[in-house]
């Protein structure tokens, strides 16, 4: 085969191992801790993973980093197959799971045993701390780190039967207490946890580390390039220390790379759990959560997820990434391909004086100007209609092209309209406005017609079908909700007014709207279908996007 060319630094990395030898093949994994749903961060590492094993026509592996059992429910592990089946990545067959492996993680433990590599300690807590020292002074060595090989593997076989209370003894490597790099400092392999685990139920009440599960699960499956992010560049060296002390061959290479930030977002899982236990969101799949099913229920496609994460590329360095950039892959996407409908969020009625009582006419619209395979459809015009009420102002101020008294309007491919008159409530709010069309003007019936400055979209009210319409604002109100000062904490940033819902009239094309299909409400953004709180009888549909691209002027200033 022709190896492809390089075009960034881990694939540099494959191809000159390609090229020496190192390897013959490329072999990835994703390897999620199955405590929480998956996020656009993670999407960014499935897409590496995955494309970058494809391009060298190699394969990449899903698993479960399932070895903290307190943490870790089935629940994750099925969202997180269907997010990256979602994103259209297939791990064919290789479904593994740390846990599969607790077994050989055992034997490999018991291995570093009898070479005199691994010691069980009986510190507890706070004097593990104490002795491990800090990053300008070496640690102390355990008063157990001589004890007998023998010693050592009967206290772990006994551990692993069940006789010892949590925190009794646990098992360290035996590396070097002074090393520079505090990971180095004879860091625990495994702990007495007496939890049942979601897949190997009470088999074990010992659980290993993830320093010492990690590059053995690798080496296991064989993964020739062990791609993670940044905070791991500092364990890489006890990850190669387990491994050329066992004397394993083909051992991986770990390859750091800078993770995901985003403006006004926040990924930490840990961090996400807790906006869906205080009720912050609706829950993990709320359309406001940067995870991937919060993504796709406000209306993502995975291509705009695979497109934004090709152009954000990867880096060594760790960087913020502005959340316009998300906004823009899905809004050019849905610019080519949306239908085009109308839907007015704050309506006020509008009544056409001189239009006859019971009568409607059929207006023909186009489904998507961008794309003329996609037609057209027809809509009913009569007498009464919905328009935004933002659309009419009582003083309007110089140049405004849209409705007052005395103002003429086109309403989208019909009419054009004169507002004649404001009818008001004993309260002073606007009820209704009375207004006038010309019927010389129907959009694309006379190239004479008048011409009018404004365009306005509208909705037939007896035709309008009701709908809930959810307009949505960043979670958190600053850029960065992590970068807090004294006295300040995370939660303090969050935007009490994430969410706005309108009861909207919709178009009745709009009535036979499935799940996840996508549509431009003229004007006013994207908007697809709730996959969740939507029925036929009440609808819901959440704004992906609004129209407006700031990504893209950003891009023209710079
Ligand atoms: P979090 O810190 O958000 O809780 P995590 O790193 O603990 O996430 P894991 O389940 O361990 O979550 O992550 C699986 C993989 O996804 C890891 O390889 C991790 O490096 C990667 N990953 C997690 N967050 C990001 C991110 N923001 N950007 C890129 N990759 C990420
Ligand atoms: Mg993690």
């Amino acid at each position: 085969m022709k190896i492809p060319v390089a075009s960034n630094f881990i694939q540099e990395i494959i191809v000159s191992d390609l090229n020496s030898g190192k390897r013959s093949e490329v072999h990835t994994r994703f390897p999620p801790e199955p405590n929480g749903y998956l996020h656009i961060g993670h999407a960014k590492s499935i897409y590496l993973n995955f494309t970058t094993a494809a391009k060298y026509n190699g394969k990449t592996n899903l698993r479960f980093d399932d070895t903290n059992p307190a943490k870790e429910e089935v629940e994750y592990v099925d969202s997180i197959r269907d997010d990256v089946h979602w994103l259209g990545f297939d791990w064919e067959d290789r479904e593994f799971y740390a846990s599969d492996y607790y077994g050989k993680l055992y034997y490999f433990a018991e291995q570093l045993i009898l070479m005199g590599k691994a010691y069980i300690c009986e510190l507890q807590g706070e004097a593990v701390r104490e002795y491990r020292g800090t990053l300008t002074e070496a640690g102390k060595n355990s008063p157990w780190r001589d004890r007998p090989v023998q010693e050592s593997l009967d206290l772990f076989r006994r551990m692993r039967a069940g006789e010892f209370d949590e925190g009794a003894y646990f098992l360290r490597a035996k590396i070097d207490m002074a090393h520079p790099n505090m990971n180095m400092r004879d860091p625990a392999m495994y702990r007495i946890k007496k939890e049942s685990h979601h897949r190997t139920g009470d088999q074990w009440c010992i659980y290993p580390m993830y320093d010492f599960a990690h590059p053995l699960s690798d080496w296991i499956e064989g993964i020739t390039h062990s791609i993670c992010t940044l905070e791991f560049e500092a364990h890489r060296p006890l990850y190669d220390w387990f491994l050329e002390t066992l004397g394993l061959e083909n051992r991986p290479q770990q390859i750091e790379f800078a993770r995901l930030n985003l403006s006004y977002t926040m990924m930490s899982k840990r961090r996400l759990l807790e906006l869906v236990q205080s009720q912050v969101v609706m829950g993990w799949d709320d359309p406001r959560m940067p995870t991937i099913s919060g993504l796709r229920r406000r209306g993502y496609s995975p291509s705009s997820i695979r497109e934004f994460c090709e152009r954000i590329g990867v880096a060594k360095a760790d960087s913020m990434v502005d959340v316009n950039l998300l906004y823009f892959c899905i809004r050019e996407e849905l610019n080519a391909s949306a239908m085009r409908v109308m839907a007015v969020l704050d309506p006020i009625k509008v009544i056409i004086d001189n239009w006859e009582e019971g009568h409607f006419e059929e207006i023909e619209v186009e489904n998507n100007p961008n794309d003329e395979s996609a037609g057209s459809r027809k809509i009913l015009f009569g007498k009464e209609l919905y328009i935004e009420s933002s659309d009419f102002m009582e003083d309007p101020p110089k140049k405004y092209h849209r409705l007052f008294v005395g103002g003429v309007v086109r309403l989208k491919g019909a009419y054009v309209i004169t507002c004649q008159s404001v009818v008001k409530d004993s309260d002073g709010n606007i009820k209704e406005l009375h207004c006038t069309y010309d019927p010389q003007s129907k959009s694309g019936s006379n190239p004479n017609a008048v011409r009018v400055r404004g365009t306005i979209q509208w909705v037939s009210a007896s035709h309008a079908v009701d709908a809930e319409v959810r307009l949505f604002d960043h979670l958190f109100a600053v850029e960065n909700p992590q970068d807090t000062s004294e006295g300040e904490t995370w939660t303090d940033f969050i935007n009490p007014n994430s969410m706005i819902v309108k009861n909207a009239k919709l178009e009745p094309s709009l009535k036979g709207a499935t799940p996840e299909s996508r549509y431009q409400f003229m004007r006013l953004g994207y908007f697809c279908l709730d996959s969740k709180d939507s029925s036929p009888e009440n609808l819901v549909f959440n704004r992906t996007v609004e129209l407006k691209d700031t990504w893209g002027k950003i891009q023209k200033k710079s």
